[in-house]
């Protein structure tokens, strides 16, 4: 059948307010047109982050009520850690309360002042906890992943020759070598398992672990498997643990490929940086065989990490994505190709070539989808990006709209309406407006600036 159908069936269901136009217009007026402002029972479709926003399953309920919230050496913990090592080998595997949280003890401790950490692409809470040590975080993907409209199949790929260069240059300064999978803040592009091995070979080589930024690993293994000479016929548990057998350590977010609402974990071969780590846990996330969480959080994510493998989600996953992706293009809406994992990107900076950068045409186009039929998507471009320190503003290098899908969550006919919504404000583009910043913060301005329409 051509039909990639939902592979689940929905048990417990959550009503969605539906609101007015002219509700939602008074609404923006309320929020100053900062989305981040809105209350979430004002949203229709909620497409701001798949992070944490994850639908658990029966069997994953089923496992909190199962949840041991003994102080030490609780079960949970221990179904959490062998359900992690079933897919990634590595000695010591640290539960922490989210992604940043294994981010910021692991550079707590190899971080400092002079030392380079490079990647394809760091997160944003990646680089903002290895320059809060000092450090300096270097994007080294390849010249291809900033062409939105380049369709090479692993966008997400480390430039091996730039970062055999840094480290023929200043090994010294390198403590360590990431990867993030799949590239987030380039799109949700994937990494080749051929790139994940010609960087550990490198890295290796220098005498430089390497760790991987694992947070869509499931999907990043998916597209392995669709895309990459040789692979189509291995199980995806397969690709997973050749990807982490490659490296030495990893971080984890489990609000993404782990179907949880929060958590995460750092897990690593070397005893010494281990022992560093768990004493530093225990100073700001808890006794190691709980970190930052609860029993029963430990016991979701093993749930979770055993159904995110599953090829049929991961299949209807990926599809959800393209699918929207597809009908956009159709309709003339220049995305991001090829589609991500989790995420269709909107170049809002050519399909709204009227709106100048600094009258930030992604925020024009974020808001038009609420205001139109109560969307909720994130601007990532110069509201995001345009800041400079010393206060001064500069256009972003793409104005771009994300919309992230929850995982599990929106259905087919919610993925129609976005598109429906989409094909509603193309007829009436030329009418849409810039917006000017009323009153915004020094830093991470798009959280709680304040806007009004031009
Ligand atoms: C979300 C994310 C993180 C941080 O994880 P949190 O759980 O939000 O702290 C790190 N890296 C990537 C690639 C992410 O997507």
């Amino acid at each position: 059948m051509k039909t990639i159908i939902e592979p689940f069936r929905i048990k417990t269901v959550e009503p969605i307010r539906l609101t007015t136009r002219d509700e939602r217009v008074e609404l923006l007026r309320r929020a100053h047109w900062n989305l981040f402002a809105i209350h979430a029972d004002d949203v229709i479709i909620d497409l701001l982050t798949d992070s944490g926003t994850s639908a658990m399953s029966a069997e994953q309920w089923a496992a909190v009520m199962r949840g041991d919230e003994s102080y030490a050496g609780s079960p949970s913990y221990y179904r959490f850690e062998s359900a992690v090592r079933e897919l990634m080998p590595y000695r010591h595997i640290i539960p922490t309360h989210q992604g940043r949280a294994a981010e910021a003890i692991l550079f707590s401790i190899i971080g400092g002042p002079r030392r380079i950490v490079p990647s394809n692409t760091h997160f944003d809470t990646t680089r903002g906890n290895i320059e809060a040590t000092g450090a300096e975080a270097v994007d080294l993907v390849i010249a291809e992943a900033h062409d939105p409209a380049n369709r090479h199949p692993f966008k997400g790929n480390m430039d091996v020759a730039r970062l055999e260069a840094l480290l023929a240059r200043s090994a010294e300064r390198v403590p360590l070598v990431m990867l993030t999978l799949t590239n987030n803040a380039g799109g949700g592009q994937p990494v080749s398992l051929e790139n994940v091995r010609a960087v550990a070979e490198v890295a290796h080589r220098h005498g430089k672990p390497l760790f991987i930024d694992a947070c869509r690993f499931a999907e990043n293994a998916w597209f392995i498997k669709c895309r990459e000479a040789g692979q189509s016929s291995r199980p995806v548990t397969d690709i997973v643990r050749d990807v982490f057998a490659a490296a030495d350590g990893m971080t984890m977010s489990a609000k993404k490929d782990a179907f949880a609402n929060i958590g995460g974990w750092l897990a690593l071969n070397d005893d010494a940086l281990a022992a560093a780590a768990r004493n530093r846990l225990i100073l700001t996330e808890g006794f190691p065989t709980y970190g930052g969480l609860a029993g029963r959080d430990l016991d979701a994510i093993a749930v979770g990490l055993r159904e995110i493998v599953d090829e049929q989600y991961l299949r209807y996953r990926v599809r959800t994505n393209e699918y929207i992706g597809e009908k956009l293009m159709a309709l003339g809406i220049p995305i991001v190709q090829p589609v991500g994992g989790h995420a269709v990107f909107v170049d809002a900076r050519q399909f709204l070539p009227h709106i100048p950068p600094l009258q930030y045409p992604g925020q024009a186009l974020a808001v038009a989808l609420y205001e139109r039929g109560g969307i909720r998507a994130c601007e990532i471009g110069t509201v995001m990006f345009g800041l400079r320190p010393d206060g001064t503003e500069v256009p972003a290098e793409a104005e771009l709209v994300r919309l992230a899908m929850p995982r599990r969550v929106y259905t087919q006919s919610h993925a129609d309406y976005v598109v429906e919504v989409f094909a509603e404000i193309v007829t009436q583009r030329e009418q849409l407006r810039g917006f000017r910043i009323e009153q915004q913060p020094a830093q991470l301005r798009h959280f709680t600036a304040q806007f009004a329409p031009l």
